[in-house]
């Protein structure tokens, strides 16, 4: 069923399909209209990916030039300039065309290799909600240590260095990186649930989106540079936020870690002076106790 425009093929796929909902359809026309699922898939993840990422960061670029809002800025006296900023998307896009966009169309081919799921129906909103959630958690782990690990002198030097160009960091910096790193980070946000899909046979392809699309809100607001009152980490304590990882960038040792708190906590790795009090009031204790 080739037809010549995507409304056509919509139309058609909604004639013969009333049991599956609106999006549904919208997907199954993408794919009956390309004839050739590769293309399909990688012009969908390429334009997803451009979409969110830089229609996330306008937000912020936006609340960057509107001076009412420095007073929710971290690192007040460091605001990104115009020319900053774009120049930093610039790179950040040249990066995602020639980095990326290759990589793309191995995509469908390895989803179908790991038995990855790309038809219509989608599967249940609790059961994304459940895999996302593991996702979340087992790519903090890998983004901890990796992460971690960059920070070592020849790593540090030869790769990270250059995301840690900005001292103040805000959303367009979030994938602003070598393309070392992109790919050996990025390998947490797609490897697991790769993996997942290759343990239990059960992932669907628009799973995998949601889960970048949370990935990406999560990088982007991350590097944002602005603690707001109504932010995510004062609802649940554990969620790491910009306060996490604007410490990170300003002073270089210490919250290694993506999405949560834990890790950094744990292994007593994090960072800035109200952790470095409590480090050495620990350190107090413990000597007292030895006394
Ligand atoms: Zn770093
Ligand atoms: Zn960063």
């Amino acid at each position: 069923m080739a037809l010549d425009s995507y409304w056509a093929s919509f139309e058609e796929i909604s004639k013969y399909n009333v049991s599956l909902n609106y999006f549904e359809r919208l997907w199954l026309a993408w794919y009956t209209y390309m004839q050739n699922d590769v293309l399909a898939t990688g012009i969908m993840s390429f334009a997803m990916h451009e979409i969110v990422y830089f229609g996330r960061s306008l937000p912020w670029i936006i609340i960057d030039a509107i001076p009412w809002f420095r007073r929710y800025k971290l690192q007040q006296q460091k605001i990104p300039t115009a020319y900053e900023q774009w120049q930093c998307a610039f790179l950040v896009f040249i990066s995602h065309v020639t980095v990326e966009l290759p990589q793309i169309w191995l995509f469908h081919p390895m989803c179908q290799y790991f038995g990855m799921s790309t038809v219509v129906p989608f599967p249940s909103m609790y059961k994304m909600a459940f895999q996302i959630a593991v996702f979340f958690v087992l790519e903090d782990a890998w983004h901890y240590w990796i992460h971690r690990a960059m920070h070592w002198g020849p790593l540090y030097k030869n790769i990270h260095k250059i995301h840690h160009q900005y001292s103040a960091p805000f959303g367009l910096a979030a994938e602003y990186a070598s393309p070392i790193e992109v790919m050996v980070l990025g390998l947490g946000t797609v490897g697991v649930p790769i993996a997942w899909c290759a343990i239990t046979k059960d992932l669907h392809i628009l799973t995998m989106y949601l889960w970048i699309v949370f990935r990406l809100f999560q990088a982007i607001d991350a590097h944002s540079g602005y603690e707001f009152p109504w932010s995510l980490h004062h609802f649940i304590p554990f969620w790491a936020g910009a306060e996490h990882h604007d410490i990170h960038h300003e002073r270089f040792i210490g919250n290694y870690a993506s999405s949560f708190r834990w890790w950094d906590y744990f292994l007593d790795t994090e960072a800035g002076p109200e952790a470095a009090k409590k480090r050495r009031e620990r350190k107090m204790a413990k000597a007292k106790k030895a006394q």
